[in-house]
C-alpha cells in the first residue's frame, strides 16, 4: 500500500536532471600559502622567464669554452682566476681571454663566460687554476629563460594544486593563485525531537547526529558547509530556513521530514517557495528512497532521509559526486576495490541497493562481509569500510563473486583488516 504514496525514480533519471544544472562557485584569489589542494581556475602563465638571468649550475669556473679546448687529464689548460661570484651577489665581473671567475651554483654568470668548469675537474694554484677537461658552449649554465619563458603556460586550469605546481607559480615571483572558490552548501537537520550534541537530552528526544555528518561529509567533498541549525517541524520555519539558506548558500542539504504524507514538512514547505522545479520525490533505492531534490532558480537542494544511516549514504551516492563535479574537483578515485562476497549477499530484488561492508583478509584475499546492523543504526557506517551497489534484476550476490566496493577511506587507512573483529 505505502509504495502508492510513492512515485520512485530510478536514481539514473535524477543524475540526468542534476547534470543539467550550472552550479559553479565564484573565481577567488588565494595566497600560494594556502593555495594546496585548490583547482586553478585559469591557466597561469608566467609574466617572466625563469631563470631571469644566466646562472651557473655547478660550483666551478665560469670560463670561455674555447679557451679549454684540449684540455686533458695528462695536459691541463691553466686560467688566471679573476673574482669570485656567490649565489645571490649582483654582480659579476666580466672576463677577458685566458681568464676565468669562481662561481658557485646559482651564480650570476659573468659576462663573457659560457660555460662552467666543475670544480671537480679543476685545481686552483694561488691566482691560477688548471683545467683538467674541456668544456663546450653552455655546458653547465643554464640561460635565462631555459625552464619557463615569459608567457608559458606552467600549471594550465583545472589542476588540483599540489606542493610541486604551486612551487613552480612561485618561482615567478607570484604570490597569489586564482583558484575556484569553495561551493557553500548549507546543512541542517529537521526534526523536534532533536538536540544538538552537548546539550541536554530529555525523555522523547535524541541527539541531532546528521548535522555533523553532513558538515563534515562536505568538507570532505570540498565544499564549504554552512551549519544552519536544527529546524523544528514548522512549515514557517523551514521556510524561513530554506529562505535563508537559498540566499547565503550555492547548495541546499537538509535531512529528516522527507516521507511523503503526514511526515513531508520539507517538501511541502519547499512547494511553497514557489519557483520550484522538483527532480525527484522518493527514490527507487535502498536506502534513500525518502529522498528528495529540487531545483530553485537553479540552485539544488538536497532534501535527504532522517535515518543517519540513510543520510549518509544517500549523500555519498548522490551528492558528494556533484559537490565535487560542481567544485571542479575530480571523482573521488582510488577509493574502490574489487574483492569477493566472503558469504552470500541478500537484496530485496526491484530495489537498486546500496549495502554497507565490511572487508577482511581471509587466506590473502580481501573478502566482503555485509553489515549486520540495519540502516537504522547509527553505528553501521562507522562499523564497515564502504558499500556495495546490487542492481535492482538482483536478489543476492553469490558467495564468491566479485564485487566493487566504494570505500569510505583509502585502503592504506583501513587497519586490522587481517584480524577476525567480527
Ligand atoms: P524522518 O525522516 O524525519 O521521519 O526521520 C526518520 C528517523 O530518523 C526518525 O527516527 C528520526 O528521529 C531520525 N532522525 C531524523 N533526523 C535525524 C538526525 N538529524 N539525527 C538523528 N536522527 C535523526
Ligand atoms: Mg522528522
Amino acid at each position: 500500500m505505502k509504495e502508492l504514496f510513492y512515485s520512485v525514480t530510478p536514481l539514473e533519471e535524477l543524475f540526468v536532471k542534476l547534470d543539467k544544472l550550472d552550479v559553479s562557485p565564484p573565481v577567488v584569489e588565494v595566497s600560494v600559502w594556502d593555495a594546496l589542494g585548490r583547482v586553478l581556475a585559469e591557466d597561469f602563465r608566467s609574466p617572466v622567464n625563469v631563470p631571469h638571468f644566466r646562472r651557473a649550475a655547478r660550483d666551478g669556473y665560469a670560463v670561455v669554452a674555447r679557451d679549454t679546448f684540449g684540455a686533458g687529464e695528462e695536459k691541463p689548460v691553466t686560467l688566471r682566476v679573476i673574482g669570485e661570484v656567490k649565489a645571490g651577489d649582483e654582480r659579476s665581473p666580466r672576463i677577458g681571454d685566458r681568464a676565468c671567475v669562481k662561481v658557485a651554483t646559482g651564480a650570476l654568470m659573468p659576462e663573457g663566460a659560457d660555460a662552467v668548469v666543475m670544480v671537480e675537474h679543476a685545481v686552483e694554484r694561488e691566482e691560477y687554476v688548471d683545467v683538467y677537461r674541456a668544456v663546450t658552449p653552455g655546458e653547465n649554465v643554464v640561460e635565462e629563460g631555459r625552464d619557463i619563458r615569459r608567457g608559458a603556460l606552467v600549471v594550465e586550469k583545472g589542476r588540483v594544486l599540489a606542493p610541486q605546481d604551486i612551487g613552480a607559480i612561485a618561482a615567478t615571483g607570484v604570490d597569489k593563485v586564482r583558484v575556484y572558490g569553495r561551493l557553500r552548501v548549507a546543512v541542517a537537520s529537521t526534526g523536534d525531537e532533536l538536540v544538538a550534541p552537548g546539550g541536554e537530552l530529555k525523555p522523547g528526544k535524541i541527539y541531532d547526529v546528521n548535522s555533523v555528518t553532513l558538515v563534515n561529509a562536505v568538507r570532505a567533498s570540498g565544499g564549504e558547509a554552512v551549519y544552519m541549525g536544527v529546524i523544528r517541524d514548522s512549515r514557517e520555519l523551514l521556510l524561513n530556513a530554506l529562505r535563508e539558506a537559498l540566499a547565503t548558500c550555492d547548495v541546499v542539504v537538509f535531512s529528516g521530514g522527507t516521507s511523503k504524507g503526514p511526515g513531508d514538512a520539507v517538501p511541502s514547505a519547499l512547494r511553497d517557495l514557489g519557483d520550484l522545479d522538483f527532480m525527484i520525490h522518493g527514490l527507487a533505492m535502498k536506502p534513500g528512497k525518502p529522498t528528495a531534490v529540487a531545483s530553485y532558480k537553479g540552485k539544488p537542494v538536497f532534501m535527504l532521509p532522517g535515518y543517519p544511516t540513510s543520510a549518509l549514504l544517500s549523500y555519498y551516492v548522490i551528492v558528494d559526486p556533484y559537490i565535487r563535479k560542481w567544485s571542479h574537483l575530480p571523482p573521488c578515485e582510488g577509493m574502490e576495490v574489487k574483492a569477493r562476497a566472503g558469504v552470500k549477499i541478500f537484496s530485496e530484488e526491484g530495489r537498486l541497493e546500496f549495502k554497507p561492508v565490511r572487508l577482511k583478509v581471509e587466506g590473502g584475499e580481501v573478502r566482503v562481509y555485509p553489515a549486520y546492523t540495519g540502516s537504522e543504526a547509527i553505528t553501521t557506517l562507522s562499523l564497515t569500510h564502504g558499500y556495495i551497489e546490487i542492481k535492482a534484476s538482483r536478489s543476492f550476490i553469490e558467495q564468491g563473486e566479485e564485487v566493487t566496493v566504494r570505500l569510505f577511506r583509502p585502503l592504506r587507512e583501513i587497519r586490522g583488516l587481517e584480524e577476525e573483529s567480527w
